[in-house]
Parts: structure tokens; C-alpha cells; sequence
């Protein structure tokens, strides 16, 4: 079984995501994500950019796995937003089914809860 099959048959609400790196320490499991896709979409006009501002990494907790709190280390994007008569100048960039404005779990961890 390849890394990436593995990957989708224990983490299916990932799908959309590079998993580069899965690693163990301790009691945590951690994961290096990034998304696929080239644009995103303007969430205040809907337009779609694939200017690039800048890159950072977000912090999600999802499900434990095997009793081991499991961390997604996230690389997303900020996009410029060049439609002219937006007011916003840059967005995050969000992945539908698993990141939100601000939150630092996942929705499946939150289902759990
Ligand atoms: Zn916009």
C-alpha cells in the first residue's frame, strides 16, 4: 500500500490535501499538510485569485488516532484580491469540510466533542 492510499484510508476528511509528512513524538501525531488546488475563491466577491500574498502555517487538532492527539500542520495561502471594486484586500484561503475563519480544530474533532 503507497503512503498516499494509507493516507486516504485513515485520514478521509483529508482528501483534499498534500500529506507530505507523518510523524510520531510522544503521545502526538502529527501531520505536514498543504492544499492542492491553485486559486481560491474571494470570500467577500466570490472572485477567483491565484495571486499569491504569502504562506503560513495554521495549527488544527483532529481525532486522536490510536490514542495519540493528532495535530495538522497546515501550509495555506493569502491571496491578493484583484477584483477592483472588492473592499477586501487579501483572504485566507479555506478548505471546505475542514478549516474556518479562526478555528484551531478540526469539524470532525468538534462532531466528537
Ligand atoms: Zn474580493
Amino acid at each position: 500500500m503507497s503512503f498516499s492510499s494509507l493516507i486516504a484510508l485513515l485520514f478521509p476528511h483529508l482528501a483534499e490535501l498534500e500529506v507530505a509528512e507523518v510523524a510520531c513524538a510522544g503521545n502526538t501525531l502529527r501531520l505536514r499538510a498543504a492544499t492542492r488546488t491553485r486559486e481560491a475563491d474571494c470570500p467577500a466577491c466570490g472572485n477567483s485569485s491565484r495571486h499569491v500574498h504569502s504562506r503560513y502555517t495554521r495549527q488544527l487538532a483532529d481525532t486522536p488516532v490510536s490514542g495519540r492527539q493528532t495535530l495538522i500542520h497546515l501550509e495555506v495561502r493569502r491571496f491578493f484580491c484583484d477584483h477592483t471594486e472588492c473592499a477586501k484586500r487579501t483572504f485566507a484561503e479555506q478548505i471546505p469540510g475542514l478549516t474556518s475563519p479562526y478555528a484551531r480544530t478540526t469539524p470532525l474533532l468538534r462532531q466528537t466533542r
